[in-house]
């Protein structure tokens, strides 16, 4: 069965190197196979045409190439936005968005199949957990949106469903993988990966000083009210978070993305905003503010000129804010709503 034979694009150029010397092969086999999966995006050992069919038929018993199955696609007619919902090969659903930005086109994917975290605005939790996705299946994410709509992703954020520092080793794996020279060579100054706020693991990130951007999801500068709608600030409070951040802005050097969804009557007050301001001022950052995307499961909305209010008392307050362009508004493109649709 599959589950016996080697998840290949999971594997780094160095253990494919490694499996193919086993099998009496040289390096540029490997590098040659790494190419294929990496660059040329194939889904199938039979598509390897430079590779002798004797070897891909050995390759196919001893490796399998992860497969995703693209169940739904649907594009914005007010952007140009694509969502697809992948189905997993156990079955499994999860979302991948393709955006497109003045500056680029950018991708954002999913890192669990579901969310424990239990953030009470958010659709990916409720439902709970299921499994962490592979470092395959964070890239065949990418490969597949870029072959089926034919446009190359030049920056990529980890925001989709899941809780990606919940999924510590197989994200930095992925990560290892997205920025191999011969394979896709994505520059991780590239990428940005979205946090509740683990603050063991924001810690052990900033060691690997990756050069990736890092956005914390804040949503209140108030531990209470932080602690009401995201459980997980009862593991870790805002002292400990901001203080994981500093850390994180003084080993890495970068600076640091904060994003706040805005609430109507929960985090939108003038008061909510001095706070942030006051929590936040002098660290080297941005605020992202989110008008709340409505949630069928949840009563919360986001006030259009409230958010505009929030944001100019920020910027007065001397903060560097914007506010998050809604795209796909009309294709459900916010985190784990197509997937609840589908599996309901
Ligand atoms: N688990 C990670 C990444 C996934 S969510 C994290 O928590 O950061 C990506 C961003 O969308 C997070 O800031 C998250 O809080 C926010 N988000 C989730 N549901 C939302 C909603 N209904 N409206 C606005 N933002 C939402």
């Amino acid at each position: 069965m599959e589950t016996e034979k080697l998840d290949i694009l999971s594997l780094s150029l160095d253990e494919i190197i490694m499996e193919l010397d086993s099998m009496g092969e040289k390096k540029f086999r490997a590098e040659q196979i790494f190419n294929w999966l990496h660059v040329k995006k194939v889904t199938e050992f039979s598509e390897m045409s430079n590779i002798s069919l004797e070897l891909r038929t050995k390759l196919s018993e001893k490796f399998y190439i992860k497969r995703l199955n693209i169940v739904k696609r649907l594009e914005s007619c007010v952007d140009n936005t694509i969502k697809y919902l992948y189905e997993l090969d156990d079955g499994n659903h999860i979302e991948s968005v393709f955006m497109d930005y003045k500056h680029g086109n950018s991708i954002c994917i999913s890192t669990q199949v579901g969310c424990k975290m239990g953030c009470n605005f958010c659709a990916s939790t409720i439902a709970g957990f299921r499994r962490n996705l592979t470092p395959s299946e964070m890239l065949m994410q990418i490969y597949l949106a870029e072959k089926d709509s034919g446009r190359h992703a030049d920056s990529l954020v980890l925001m989709g469903i899941g809780e990606p520092l919940d999924n510590y080793d197989n994200v930095i794996r992925f990560l290892e993988l997205l920025s191999a020279p011969k394979g896709r060579n994505m520059s991780l100054r590239h990428v940005s990966l979205s946090t509740c706020g683990i603050v063991p693991k924001i810690n052990e990130l900033a060691k690997l000083r990756t050069g990736l951007t890092l956005s914390v999801s804040l949503h209140s500068a108030d531990n209470e009210r932080r602690s009401e709608i995201m459980p997980v600030n009862r593991s870790w409070n805002i002292e400990e978070l901001i203080s994981a951040c500093k850390n994180y802005i003084r080993d890495t050097g970068r600076r640091i993305s904060f994003e706040y969804a805005v609430i109507s009557g929960v985090n939108d007050s003038p008061r909510d905003a001095e706070a942030l301001a006051g929590l936040l001022r002098g660290m080297n950052c941005h605020i992202n503010l989110i008008p709340v995307n409505k949630i069928k499961e949840r009563s919360y909305t986001a006030d259009r000129s409230a958010v505009e209010k929030f944001s100019a008392r920020l910027e007065k307050l001397g903060m560097n804010v914007t506010v998050r362009r809604t795209l796909g508004a009309d294709i459900n493109a916010a985190c784990g709503q197509l997937r609840r649709e589908y599996e309901i």
